[in-house]
């Protein structure tokens, strides 16, 4: 599953709820008896049909399945997963079953047979009746405005985690995998859609029964099922149909999708060595209210947003699309042929599909440097996991009910990522390939555990990978490694060490002595190759080169740890930035940053590479650097120092202006164009008076004409002209945002909205964020607006949001409470003290989220102490450089 990224510092929200908070121990490969859950191993579904009759008017729907069971034991008792489902007319092998007892509270159903049945296959068949949910969970209507006009409404469904049990009665635990035939009866004039191909459809009156084949085994978050007035756009490419479906009107900008899905495919049996098993993949464009993507298997849904393009869709959205694209259909291997046993492993799925899709998306867009902007995702993980409230990838789950609100998006997905790259790095590509491919083979449609793997990259690669791996996974946070070169007759010697890196240091020192065995890529000259030596001991030594050249520890920034070099090897490296690879430097400056916050290095320390930069034209280095300008001049704001520091970020950023001009030119790359977006929009933000005329000339051409300017230069420039807006150029922004009927381009007019300064306007932007006149299918816009209203007007985002957060958290279902608890009070930090934040939040989300809230909290304080810190060291910095020059 993946979610939607917020456009803020590119946080990586909502995705699937899993997870527990402690660590967990060293696994055994998997084995279905031994695997974690609830349910009673003794007897095990094979094989379900299932046929609905859903009531869109009513809300309801009616359901009959027949499912073969696998008695292992005689027993007298069947126990199952249901949840606000009624049944009737229960039986087995024909005969009522003597007592039927669900329990909503447990989330399951005991059967109670006459007399025990038999150790053997058995059947059983019920009716029952449930609800059609309006939030993106089970079953649940999704309206949306009909192009063309009045409203429209279609059904789909999102099981991951645990809702399957909401729409028939199963064995709800990613181990009991079975055949799934699946039958619906909808409106005739409705599509209808499935895990696999329609195997049969009658038209009886205005209705249609469609019967689809029946699939292979899968565990049952995995079931899909959408109807609607839908069409699609279709290809065949060797044995598999491609299909990607939009409601009726939308389907053709399905089409870029549509190609992006038979080259990921292709690419993705050859990878992995094994042939995508289905006949088809469809791919679903839900019209909004459904956040992010889902990988059921031959049927992935995806918020239409990161599935369909139009003509104004920017490159971002492009990139967007394939991305998730190549998350979820990575997945198509880890995560549905292969699953995780249990929830605990929930990284074999997330981690491996964030990685596997980086690696895609670089590999056919080599222009995008996907890997330079995926350190952005490295650097949230990093973040999050220097804290002593962070847990590891790895975490024990005992019950998926207590689970369901306690994960970390940026541990499962991000963490596991990075740490799968270094691996890569370490073992080699083809190593860790053949590694990969023997884990598949062995574990094809069956579960795994992480031991599993391990085992496929041991065989691979002849090490025990476990040994180096589990460090990893099964331990919070990462290291610092510490650099110390001497010298002999010229020649480098390194002396290395380790310890755990933390933001803010702990009380108990203790926390900071843990160990990794850490892959290390170490250049010891602009020009060589970087040598992968793994680090395991205290005191390590290692032959680095010359001592006169620049050395990177973590060459590529492929490493999942920091590096401390010592003043000597840093005064090379800052005397040298401009010459380093784009990766190395990435890696240094990120490193350097990271040391300020932690008060490990002074600020002078990292202005000075920032100050080295020149006109270097990487697009991910210069991010890097702005927000680190962009979070002193956020903290200086209200400050006698405030101006100062802004004239000094704007100085750093100005002369790449110059070079790069306001227009794209031919040749440019994407980054390049990047790079152009992130140094006009932050001079406009910083109050640069050029910038700010220039950006209101060109609104007032885009205002006579929506093709004045680009897609992708508009947020850049509407968020200037917003920030600064009088009451005229706020009502003609937000008459275009009415007006604008591409989807897309509306969501970057009323962002811009969010970032209006005067207080009044700024108001008006709130009521309309609450307000009737965002769509249905935008829903989600509306918590954006006060996310990006947080960084302008602080006091008024917290005050709109608090007064409706009901409302704004609703289209993301079960994950509101994890949004609530661990993110709010990272993005609200500077609206109110973080004490009374605590306090409202432990008044308002459920107690379960305790862990949540610490780990929000923590971030929330670090931002406060960060601010105190950073306001005097910038203006004392500010004051010796005036004094030198
Ligand atoms: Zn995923």
């Amino acid at each position: 599953m993946k979610t939607a990224g917020f456009a803020l510092a590119a946080t990586v929200l909502f995705m699937t709820p899993m997870a527990g908070a402690s660590a967990a121990a060293a696994e055994a490969p998997f084995n279905f008896d031994r695997a974690p859950g609830r349910l009673p191993k003794n007897v095990v579904p094979l094989d379900y049909d299932i046929a609905v009759t859903p009531d869109v008017a009513t809300r309801t729907f009616t359901g009959k399945e027949s499912v073969s069971l696998q008695f292992r034991t005689a027993t007298d008792k069947i126990v199952f997963n249901t949840l606000d489902l009624k049944l009737w007319n229960v039986r087995l092998d024909g005969h009522p079953v003597a007592g039927v007892d669900s329990d909503n509270a447990k989330q399951l159903t005991t059967l109670t047979l006459a007399a025990a049945a038999p150790a053997g296959i058995h059947k059983l068949t019920l009716s029952y009746s449930g609800v059609i949910q309006t939030r993106p969970q089970v079953l649940f209507v999704q309206p949306y405005a009909k192009v063309g006009g009045g409203q429209g409404v279609m059904l789909t469904t999102q099981m991951e985690s645990t809702d399957a049990r909401r729409m028939f009665p199963c064995w709800d635990e990613p181990a009991f995998r079975a055949k799934f035939r699946l039958t619906a009866t909808v409106p005739a004039d409705w599509a209808t859609i499935g895990n696999m191909p329609v195997a049969k459809r009658v038209v009886h009156g205005k209705l249609a029964t469609t019967t689809f084949e029946r699939s292979p085994r899968i565990p049952s978050y995995l079931v899909e099922f959408t109807a609607g007035q839908l069409r699609e756009v279709s290809a065949k490419s060797g044995k598999v149909s491609f299909g990607v479906w939009a409601v009726a009107g939308r389907e053709s900008d399905g089409a870029v999708a549509l190609a992006n899905a038979q080259q990921i495919l292709a690419d993705y049996d050859r990878y992995f060595g094994y042939p995508y098993p289905l006949p088809k993949l469809d791919s679903i464009a839900i019209p909004g209210g459904f956040s992010g993507a889902m990988e059921n298997w031959g049927a992935i849904t995806y918020n239409d947003q990161l599935l369909l393009l139009s003509k104004d869709s920017s490159m971002s959205d492009r990139q967007d699309v394939y991305s998730t694209q190549a998350h979820e259909m990575a997945h198509q291997w880890n995560g549905d042929l292969v699953t995780m046993g249990w929830w605990d492993d929930l990284w074999l799925n997330e981690s491996f599909a964030s990685w596997m899709a980086a690696k895609e998306t670089d590999l056919r867009n080599p222009s995008w440097k996907w890997w330079e902007s995926e350190d952005v995702s490295k650097e949230d993980a990093m973040k999050a996991d220097a804290r002593v409230t962070s847990h590891p990838i790895q975490v024990h789950v005992t019950d998926e009910l207590q689970a369901a609100n306690a994960f970390d998006p940026t541990i499962t997905y991000n963490k596991g990522e990075a740490v799968l790259r270094m691996l890569e790095a370490y073992l080699g590509p083809d190593t860790f390939r053949a590694g990969i491919r023997r884990y598949i083979k062995a574990r094809a449609f069956s579960n795994a555990t992480t031991a599993d793997l391990w085992n496929g990259l041991s065989a691979a690669s002849g090490q025990n990978i476990g040994r180096i791996a589990a460090d990893w996974t099964e331990q919070a946070g990462f290291p610092l490694v510490s650099v110390t070169a001497h010298c002999e007759g010229g020649r480098r010697t390194l002396s290395l060490s380790q310890r755990r890196f933390f933001l803010t240091p702990p009380e108990d020192p203790k926390l900071e002595a843990v160990h990794w065995s850490v892959p290390l890529q170490i250049r010891a000259a602009p020009g060589e190759a970087p040598k992968a030596v793994l680090l395991t001991r205290e005191g390590q030594q290692v032959a680095a080169g010359s001592c006169q050249e620049p050395l990177s520890v973590d060459a590529g920034a492929i490493g999942y740890y920091r590096v401390q070099y010592d003043p000597a090897t840093l005064a090379i490296n800052t005397r040298d930035f401009g010459e380093l690879p784009n990766g190395d430097r990435i890696a240094m400056l990120d490193d350097q940053w990271a040391l300020v916050q932690s008060r490990g290095a002074p600020l002078a320390s990292y202005l000075a590479l920032a100050e080295r930069m020149g006109g270097d034209l990487d697009a991910r280095a210069w991010q890097q650097i702005t927000a680190a300008l962009g979070t002193i001049e956020f903290d200086e704001r209200g400050s006698a120092g405030h101006d100062a520091f802004a004239a000094y970020a704007r100085s750093i950023i100005k002369p790449l202006e110059a070079r790069l001009g306001w227009a794209s030119r031919p040749g440019d790359t994407p980054n390049v164009q990047q790079l152009r977006r992130t140094v006009i929009g932050d001079l406009g933000a910083w109050g640069d008076p050029d910038v700010i005329a220039e950006a209101r000339r060109r609104f007032a051409a885009f205002v006579r004409d929506r093709s004045a300017i680009a897609p992708d230069d508009q947020p850049m420039i509407l968020g200037v002209v917003a920030r600064y807006a009088d009451a005229k150029t706020f009502d003609e922004l937000h008459a275009l945002a009415k007006q604008s009927s591409d989807e897309a381009e509306k969501g970057r007019l009323y962002r811009a909205l969010a970032l209006t300064r005067d207080p009044k306007l700024a108001a008006q932007a709130a009521r309309i964020a609450i307000g009737p006149e965002i769509p249905p299918q935008l829903q989600m816009l509306r918590l954006r607006m006060f996310f990006t209203m947080s960084t302008e007007r602080p006091k008024l985002a917290w005050a709109t949001f608090r007064g409706n957060i009901g409302p704004l958290l609703s289209p993301f279902g079960s994950l509101a409470p994890l949004i609530e608890a661990q993110y709010v009070p990272q993005i609200f930090w500077d609206s109110l003290p973080p004490d009374q934040m605590e306090a409202w939040l432990k008044a308002h989300v459920p107690a379960e989220m305790g862990p949540q809230i610490a780990k929000g909290m923590e971030g929330a304080r670090f931002q406060v102490a960060q601010k105190a810190q950073l306001v005097p060291e910038a203006q004392s910095y500010l004051a010796a450089r005036a004094s030198h020059s």
